[in-house]
């Protein structure tokens, strides 16, 4: 399914098969003779056929196509490899290429998630189903890299990058000034909230992610093109929701630790989440799993403003109120 938003700018909604997020905003932009893709699903069959069948339709020329890429995240990055040609540039950010070429990243965050209490069943079942793992990028790619105030120009649009850590390490908007567009990536969306996780590469993913919505606040955009759900004009309201947001489950994790030490593992089911499982004991393996990694990201940010401490017992990582 695609349609039009602006003269020359599509937006094509890839599925995303049994996932909560349910699809990706790719958006396409046609210009004489050269076209732009930004964000492609994920390395699968589902999103393959969606994308083809709606490039075709929209008359694109894989030739002479070139991508933007916001983050590495598998549904945004995972099917690029599927659309370059030779004459194709992708362009993408520094930080995150290590990451995607890292051959031990998996047994890392195995280790890492065990130490902060996860079940061995369950995390096992969380990293082999987890969407980097099965449908993310499987093969090199020469990245055309691009730094923040970067151009990209197509048609009638003039873009420049905005470098957005927070949601990932490396995570790219793209601003149109005259047009007051903002493609936003996971960075801010609208009827969910970005996953805030916890990341070897950044020391308080939380503490960027904030900064990253203070720097795009004062932009001026009539038009937000998030990577999720329904595009929206008002960026600034909803920068403040999500700031409150992250406030009232900085104070969840504080209370979970009232009644003493607990691993991440366990402050986890304290925090209000967005799906919809009923209990915390009936969450699937992946949910629980990224439920652990933002829970993680917000103890970190309350360790840095020493409300928080940490110890070692044994093999697991505990916390306490300072
Ligand atoms: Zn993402």
């Amino acid at each position: 399914m695609f349609e039009e938003i602006l003269p020359n700018l599509y937006r094509i909604e890839i599925p995303l098969p049994n996932n909560p997020l349910k699809a990706l905003n790719s958006y396409v932009i046609k210009s004489e003779g050269r076209f732009l893709v930004i964000d492609t699903g994920m390395n699968r069959e589902e999103c393959k056929r969606e994308m083809f069948s709606d490039l075709e339709k929209l008359h694109v020329d894989l030739k002479n196509t070139d991508f933007f890429i916001t983050h590495l995240h598998a549904d945004h990055l995972g099917l690029v490899a599927s659309l370059v040609t030779d004459t194709s540039t992708v362009y993408f950010n520094r930080e995150e290429i290590a990451i995607i070429d890292s051959q031990e990243r998996w047994q890392k965050l195995y280790a890492f998630y065990l130490s902060n209490g996860f079940p061995e069943y369950e995390l096992k079942k969380a990293l082999e189903g987890h969407p980097g793992y099965r449908y993310g990028l499987k093969q090199h790619l020469d990245f055309c890299i691009l730094n923040e105030g970067d151009p990209i120009e197509i048609g009638d649009y003039h873009f420049r990058c905005i470098e957005t850590p927070g949601h990932s390490p490396g995570h790219m908007c793209l601003y149109e000034a005259n047009k007051k567009i903002l493609v936003s990536g996971d960075h801010v969306l609208f009827d969910i909230t970005p996953n805030i996780s916890s990341w070897f590469e950044m020391e308080n993913s939380l503490k960027e992610y904030l900064a990253s919505l203070e720097k795009i606040y004062s932009l001026d955009v009539n038009l937000v093109l998030p990577g999720h759900r329904s595009l929206w004009n008002n960026h600034r309201m909803r920068i403040r929701e999500l700031e409150q947001h992250h406030q009232a489950r900085l104070n969840e994790v504080l209370t979970a630790l009232e009644d003493g030490e607990k691993t991440a593992f366990e402050i986890a089911p304290y925090v209000t989440w967005d799906v919809d499982y009923g209990s915390w004991e009936l969450f699937p393996a992946s949910q629980k799993y990224f439920a652990v990694g933002e829970t993680i990201a917000h103890i970190r940010y309350l360790e840095e403003e020493a409300m928080i401490r940490r110890k070692t017992q044994g093999d697991k990582v505990v916390f306490s109120l300072e």
